[in-house]
């Protein structure tokens, strides 16, 4: 507590995946005031213009405070318990036909709750979150490529590196303070190399040496150039490859784990991508493509690749996320500090939630999947529920949920209710004319929403709960760089507002109480039965006696046995509260103390790696220690610009707001700073079209259309036959017009490249 009377206490920032940690001062029951935390490793004291405006987006005017119905074309005040009684009642009458849809933005007990709830106890595999729309592609790229998920390197490669290649992201606005810390190393004059390699000029390219723009979905060319480069100058890392990787190349029929080449196949598929032709293909100039091979061959420099949505959404996103990995290997530039292949995460918890907790369809928690029957038993023996309770298929991804929802049930629209949680998709659904409005139409569906404020999601939605937001509640998350991060809850939320922990609980409790088999254990209690500090069962239904108890750490410590199975091991709960978050695998020490890792499967960092192994790939796919090099070829992209929609669009954010706006248009400073969405359109094309700034046009596809205001050239500068749209504006809904095409392994879908015309109106 200060003189001020105000109390000061930690909590990650609740917006990217950077992970900034915040100090939030609390007085008289309200956050007053935000300050960045110094004792944090990743901001260092620093937090960017959302993070120091992050206390106000509890204090919108709208927040949702009860329950509601919909009733007629109204929405009405109704109990939590007969919101509770709703939703189980349409679950006791059609169980298969029952969906949850998440988020990267449920903390971990939030996700690891819901995903127990489905998977465990309902015997149902419909959970997807959102992050199926961002962070899939990662995903498949590092189990094909590793044998499990997630970064092998930190943020620490970025202190440490000699050049930053920023693949088709925009970390300047979209991970602002993670990258302040390269900018800082310029600053104080040490030398980094910065190359921006994308669509559209940003503020990344604004610090970049080298901006390498190339023509949209090209980018696997770019990468079997530098490939080429390797093999036919020799400077590939022949010792790192012959003691480290394999060769992979796609199979007939497609699958994730496709089938083993030699090193002589994979240079041949490699050898037609000469500078001359990746030129051809991507616009990109061969004396750039030559730059890269020759920055790649050079074993002096360490190297860090960091990439994001650019190639994750992406019809190759699967594709593009293997092959980034392989240059790494193939170069030899993996595994030590500054050299490393690292994705980055654009939620809050997109690692910590959905990938470590498992809450795609096909996953369970800790890298195992449903389809194993090894792995449903490990589950079922920690959930301590009837053998058997896991289904073995996997669920609907979210694009196959969201089109099964909004198509009529005799036509196979076998989903009849979704529970939406910490996300927005009446907005960020890609092609929402098929995926989204139609469902809204269909009297048998019937749609849940929890959130904090109303969205263009609640607008229509049939049952609105209303949410405990941040620091409303106690949470836990996962960053980009593997690391778990705590905080405690420091005010209350508003009127009726619930955790979604408390909300997928209840619900939970309500289905027990019904007979539902699945929410009983092998012992005939509840599947989620808390217990108080004397080791008595504590009954969800009643708030105070519920808050009484840490649910978070109970949900957690149950959470923490499903973690050394993939090495994923965590620390106990209090080792989270002392820390501004660890990095797992969390290890403990001789003298009792839990040690976090920077370099996965590296010798001198990675508890896990055999002595005298140097690099070891323990989860390797070929089981023999290595992982493995990908070639993939360059394929055309879904759709293209033709003479009747003759410009490609690319969406995306901007600093300003988080995703879909929900919660940074009701903060004041952000709005005002960004108040609305438009379209970014270069010069010539806005000359040839006789369009002014300022000037509201339609963007049409074959899909939909929207109205903006013109921005030539705007903020990023698309280059002559492209332009550029942030999706955070709810009157701007510009997945109207997006495709929903996906990666066939990760089936997230390419919100980056469509084929668009622009319009007077
Ligand atoms: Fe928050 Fe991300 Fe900004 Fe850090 S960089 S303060 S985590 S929005």
């Amino acid at each position: 507590v200060d003189p001020n009377g105000v109390t000061w206490a930690k909590a990650p920032c609740r917006f990217c995946g950077t992970g900034c940690h915040v100090q939030v001062g609390t007085r008289s029951g309200k956050v007053v005031s935000i300050a960045g935390d110094a004792k944090a490793e990743v901001n260092r004291g620093l937090a960017c213009v959302k993070g120091y405006h992050v206390g106000l987006i509890l204090y919108g005017k709208d927040r949702l405070t009860q329950p509601l119905l919909k009733q007629g074309d109204r929405h009405v005040p109704i109990s939590w318990e007969r919101a509770i009684d709703v939703i189980a009642q349409r679950i006791m009458a059609d169980p298969k036909s029952f969906a949850f849809y998440g988020s990267g933005q449920w903390t971990i007990p939030e996700g690891y709750a819901a995903q127990k709830f489905m998977k465990g106890g309902l015997s149902n595999n419909h959970i997807d979150p959102n992050a199926r729309l961002c962070m899939a592609s990662a995903v498949t790229g590092f189990v094909s490529t590793y044998g499990v998920d997630e970064p092998a390197g930190t943020f620490t490669d970025i202190d440490k590196a000699d050049v930053v290649i920023c693949w088709g992201n925009n970390p300047a606005e979209m991970h602002p303070v993670l990258f302040s810390r390269l900018i800082d190393r310029r600053a104080r004059g040490e030398k980094i190399t910065l190359i921006d390699i994308g669509t559209r000029r940003t503020r990344t390219t604004d610090h970049a040496q080298h901006y390498l723009e190339f023509k949209p979905h090209t980018d696997t060319a770019i990468v079997n150039g530098i490939a080429h480069l390797l093999i036919k100058n020799g400077t590939w890392d022949k010792e790192f490859v012959e003691k480290f990787c394999n060769f992979r190349a796609p199979s007939d029929p497609p699958t994730l784990n496709g089938k083993a080449i030699t090193f002589e196949e994979y240079k041949k598929f490699v050898e037609p991508y000469t500078p001359e032709y990746v030129e051809e293909l991507s616009d990109v100039p061969a004396a750039d493509i030559r730059l890269l091979g020759e920055l790649f061959g050079r074993r002096d420099l360490k190297i860090t690749s960091l990439w994001c949505m650019g190639v994750n959404q992406h019809t190759q996103g699967t594709a593009m996320n293997q092959m980034l990995h392989g240059i790494h290997f193939l170069s030899g530039h993996f595994g030590k500090p500054g050299d490393s292949p690292t994705s980055l995460t654009g939620q809050p918890s997109a690692c910590g939630t959905v990938r470590e907790v498992g809450t795609l369809a096909h996953a369970l928690p800790g890298g195992r999947v449903v389809a194993d029957e090894q792995h449903r038993k490990d589950a079922e023996d920690i959930w301590n529920v009837k053998p058997g309770s896991i289904d073995p298929k996997p669920g609907y991804h979210t694009v196959l949920m969201w089109e099964k929802f909004s198509t009529p049930k005799e036509q196979g629209g076998d989903i009849s209710t979704i529970w939406v949680q910490v996300t927005n998709p009446g907005q960020t659904l890609p092609n929402l004319n098929k995926l989204f409005h139609p469902s809204r139409k269909l009297k048998d569906k019937f749609l849940i929403v929890s959130d904090v404020y109303p969205t263009a999601t609640t607008k229509d939605a049939d049952l609105i709960l209303p949410s405990a937001l941040w620091v409303e509640k106690n949470g836990m998350t996962g960053n980009s760089e593997r690391r778990t991060q705590q905080w405690f809850k420091m005010v209350e939320p508003p009127g009726q507002a619930r955790d979604d922990v408390w909300q997928t609980l209840a619900v939970a409790r309500r289905l027990f109480d019904l007979g539902h088999p699945g929410m009983k254990d092998r012992d005939g209690n509840f599947i989620f039965d808390m217990k108080d500090e004397s080791g008595k069962s504590v009954p969800v239904w009643d708030f105070r006696r519920f808050y009484d108890v840490n649910v978070d750490e109970q949900l957690f410590n149950e959470y923490r046995k499903f973690t050394p199975y993939k090495h994923k091991n965590l620390a106990p709960y209090q080792e989270y509260v002392k820390a501004r978050g660890l990095r797992w695998p969390v290890v403990e020490q001789s003298d009792g103390s839990w040690r976090e890792t920077q370099f996965r499967f590296t010798e001198f960092d990675d508890p896990f790696v055999k002595k005298g192994a140097g690099i070891q790939f323990y989860h390797s796919v070929t089981k023999d220690d290595r992982a493995q090099i990908w070639f993939n070829p360059y394929m055309p992209p879904p759709e293209s610009p033709d003479a009747d929609y003759p410009l490609w669009l690319c969406t995306g954010r901007v600093i300003e707001h988080w995703h879909s706006g929900t919660m940074t248009m009701r903060v004041g400073p952000l709005r005002r700073s960004m108040p609305q969405a438009y379209v970014e359109v270069n010069r010539d094309d806005a000359q040839k079209l006789g369009i002014r700034d300022g000037e509201v046009v339609v963007v049409e596809s074959r899909r939909g259309s929207v109205e903006l205001p013109v921005w030539i050239d705007g903020r990023g500068k698309p280059p002559k036959g492209s332009v550029f749209v942030p999706f955070f504006d709810e009157r701007i809904m510009i997945n109207n017009v997006t495709l929903d095409a996906h990666d066939p392994f990760s089936k997230q879908p390419d919100y980056k490249k469509c084929a668009v015309r622009l319009r007077r109106k």
